[in-house]
């Protein structure tokens, strides 16, 4: 009798187990490896988030919700940490759903050990951090430009600033600011001035499209952009880019000699960081300023780049 009552109760238990699992199955977004790397588990809830099924991710890599942006350098790092037995962290990381939405996950990579101490799998729990992230970014966007505002910047710029400490690289910052713009309100109307800004926005968001590439609006007239580049071979020619799009747009501007069309003046630094580097924005910032102004001063529809190492 005495068992039977233990069994009952173990089973209850189990039950109670079993469901509480369910439960956590649902709401959790866990997947399982094995050492390889090869998906063996995965919730409910990470069905879910990224579209797939249970059977069409088994078997395969993480690295098929890979964002293409994402850099090789992160994916390293990740490999190096697990497989020395450590937990990865990792917050902001973009990934794509099955039908190529974008999302972002922050979580923990921890690396299961069998009974010898030899790494057998990696369990992955994350949290959908999709939401948080676009109020905190919707409340930084400046309506007109759709660019974020300067306040905002400031935080990118600390985040990239410690990303680019931490893994050497090379940097991109412009500043650019609209030519005899005070001439186009005065004589073709403030309305007309606000959409001279939307176009002229469009046409450097269309250049300026990859994911790690941020546009501002730093105030008035006067716009930033930060961009992580591959190397400084490029950014004279982009920065030219930049200005080219801008004047192809061939808005009616005739006070603005001697073009006659809406142009910008845009100054840049090219900064090639190496690990450790001590780089401090404000430098960087007032750098592209003094190199926007150069252009001011001479021809105006230009672009100076500085190139400098930090
Ligand atoms: P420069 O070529 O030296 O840049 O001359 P500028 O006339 O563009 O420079 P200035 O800084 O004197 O004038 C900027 C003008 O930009 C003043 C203001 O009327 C206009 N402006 C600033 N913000 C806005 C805006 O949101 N909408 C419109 N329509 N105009 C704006
Ligand atoms: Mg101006
Ligand atoms: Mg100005």
């Amino acid at each position: 009798y005495k068992y039977k009552k233990e069994l009952k109760e173990k089973n209850l238990l189990q039950n109670e187990l079993n469901s509480i699992m369910d439960i956590v199955d649902d709401f959790t977004l866990i997947s399982i490896a094995d050492a390889d790397g090869k998906i063996v588990h995965v919730s409910k809830a990470f069905e879910r988030l990224t579209g797939y099924t249970k059977d069409e991710l088994i078997g395969k890599t993480h690295s098929l919700l890979r964002d293409p942006q994402t850099s090789e350098k992160f994916y390293e790092e990740m490999w190096k940490t697990i497989k020395s037995g450590k937990v990865f962290e990792f917050d902001n990381l973009k990934n794509l759903t099955k039908s190529k939405e974008v999302y972002y996950v922050k979580g923990k990579i921890y690396p299961i050990k069998d009974s010898d101490g030899n790494i057998s799998g990696y369990l992955a729990i994350r949290e959908n951090i999709t939401p948080f992230k676009k109020m905190s970014e919707i409340a930084n966007i400046d309506e007109l430009s759709g660019f974020y505002n300067r306040r905002y910047m400031l935080e990118v710029v600390k985040k990239e600033l410690a990303y680019i400490k931490r893994n050497g690289g090379a940097l991109f910052f412009a500043i650019y600011d609209i030519d005899n713009f005070k001439l186009y309100n005065d004589n073709y109307g403030h309305h007309k001035g606000d959409s001279v800004i939307q176009s002229v926005s469009r046409a450097i968001k269309f250049v300026c499209k990859r994911e790690s590439d941020y546009l501002f609006r730093l105030g008035g007239e006067e716009f930033g952009i930060l961009a992580r580049v591959d190397s400084l071979e490029h950014t004279k020619s982009f920065a030219k880019k930049l200005v080219k799009a801008v004047f192809d747009l061939q808005l009616r501007h005739e006070y603005n000699k001697p073009y006659g069309v809406v142009t910008i003046s845009l100054g840049a630094v090219g900064c090639e960081v190496t690990k450790g580097a001590d780089i401090r924005f404000e430098k960087i910032y007032k750098m592209a300023d003094e190199m926007m102004y150069m252009v001011k001063s001479k021809t105006k529809n230009d672009a100076y780049v500085k190139i400098c190492q930090a």
